[in-house]
């Protein structure tokens, strides 16, 4: 059933190549995270999400430190080396210090264009609007301007339904991974997710309606395994789920940026799109990278790992990742408090050797299992 998502996730350059030429629209490279994609494909453009990759870093580190993490790092070093040919634009958002550098290096180093959809730091509502009716101005004369195309209502509403129904259909499938644990491998169900990044919008919400009724046909697996919740920005490498799943460990939840926490968010409401802009980057999952002092995460974070059953959390933290690591001390305390398990492990995207990371989560879990 996942074998359709592994193809792509194993050969995304050709996936993408392939769809270019069917759909004949230019491919916009969208920087993580919460970027509306709606926005883009009511522009004709083809957007494909790019959250790093596993390449390994060299020329990259001329222009961004070591420190800097892995996903800004990979995506540099893809456009640097030359594999980033067919992307003919980059959209940003200003999801912390780091992207927003590297879109100043991208203007500076490469021709492509970019838009940069700038997420204010307010307190109000009211304050995060009034900010954002420039941005999106800019934002939407930017991507008009890259596609040639106009932004007209009756396109807007078909993209924003068009993604909508990715991000329910993902949730359903969220929703069968908390019901029936052990159902799906935890790899097969983060390749299945992934794969959403590179494809076409509409062809990958048939690919879901087929996995997700063929689904629907199992009940769920019996035996028990321990359950986890998983807390990061970013779910790569994937090749950390074979552990999980070698350990017979079942990923019920997670907090993820790229996973949970834009999968949350319902259809964007374009009758008003600064209020729906607005509403689409600030809920309904709380982030470390978005201030919104209504949205705390540590309640959040204890009801969700309430509601899924898991027996503990393990943070993920993607190495020099500034407003992960800001988070993570407090949230850990207050799991504990609340006598919730908790650890983290270190990971990096260029990463070829697991085995540390193998024996930290087997002790983890072995402690869970304790
Ligand atoms: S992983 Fe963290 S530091 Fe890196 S781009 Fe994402 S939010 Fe920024």
């Amino acid at each position: 059933m996942f074998k359709p998502f592994h193809e792509v996730v194993s050969n995304v350059s050709k996936t993408i190549l392939k769809h270019e030429k069917e759909l004949g629209c230019p491919v916009i490279g969208v920087m993580p995270a919460y970027f509306p994609m709606e926005l883009i494909d009511a522009a004709g453009g083809y957007p494909v999400q790019l959250w790093g990759n596993n390449l390994p870093l060299g020329k990259s580190d001329a222009h961004l430190q070591t420190y800097c993490c892995s996903v800004a790092r990979s995506v540099l070093e893809l456009e640097l080396i030359g594999g980033a040919k067919m992307v003919k634009a980059y959209a940003f958002t200003s999801l912390c210090d780091t992207l927003i550098n590297l879109r100043e290096i991208y203007r500076r180093l490469f021709p492509k264009p970019t838009v940069e959809l700038s997420i204010p730091f307010t307190q109000t509502v009211e304050a995060r609007r009034t900010y954002l009716k420039s941005v999106i101005r800019s934002v939407v004369k930017g991507l008009e301007e890259i596609t040639g195309q106009r932004i007209t209502p009756d396109s807007l509403a078909e993209a924003a339904h068009l993604h909508g129904r990715t991000r329910a259909l993902q949730r359903k499938l969220y929703e069968i991974r908390r019901e029936k644990p052990g159902l799906m491998k935890n790899h097969d169900f983060y390749t299945a997710t992934k794969a959403g990044f590179f494809l076409p919008a509409a062809l990958y919400n048939e690919m879901l309606e087929d996995l997700l009724e063929g689904l629907d046909k199992f009940p769920a697996p019996e035996g028990k395994g321990l359950k986890l919740l998983l807390s990061g920005l970013v779910f790569d490498p994937i090749e950390i789920y074979k552990i999980f799943d070698e350990l017979g460990v079942h990923i019920v939840d997670d907090d993820f940026a790229n996973g949970w926490r834009t999968v949350s968010k319902e259809e964007l409401q374009v009758e008003n799109l600064v209020q729906g802009i607005t509403e689409f980057l600030f809920n309904p999952a709380p982030c470390c990278c978005v201030y919104n002092p209504d949205n705390d995460r540590h309640p959040y974070l204890v009801d969700k790992v309430k509601k899924a059953g898991a027996d503990g959390v393990l943070f993920w933290y993607t190495k020099f990742c500034e407003p992960d690591a800001f988070d993570r001390p407090q949230l850990i305390n207050r799991l504990k408090e609340m006598d919730i398990l908790a650890a983290s492990i270190e990971v990096e995207l260029s990463m070829t050797s697991f085995d540390a990371v193998k024996t930290r989560i087997s002790a983890f879990c072995e402690i869970a299992e304790g």
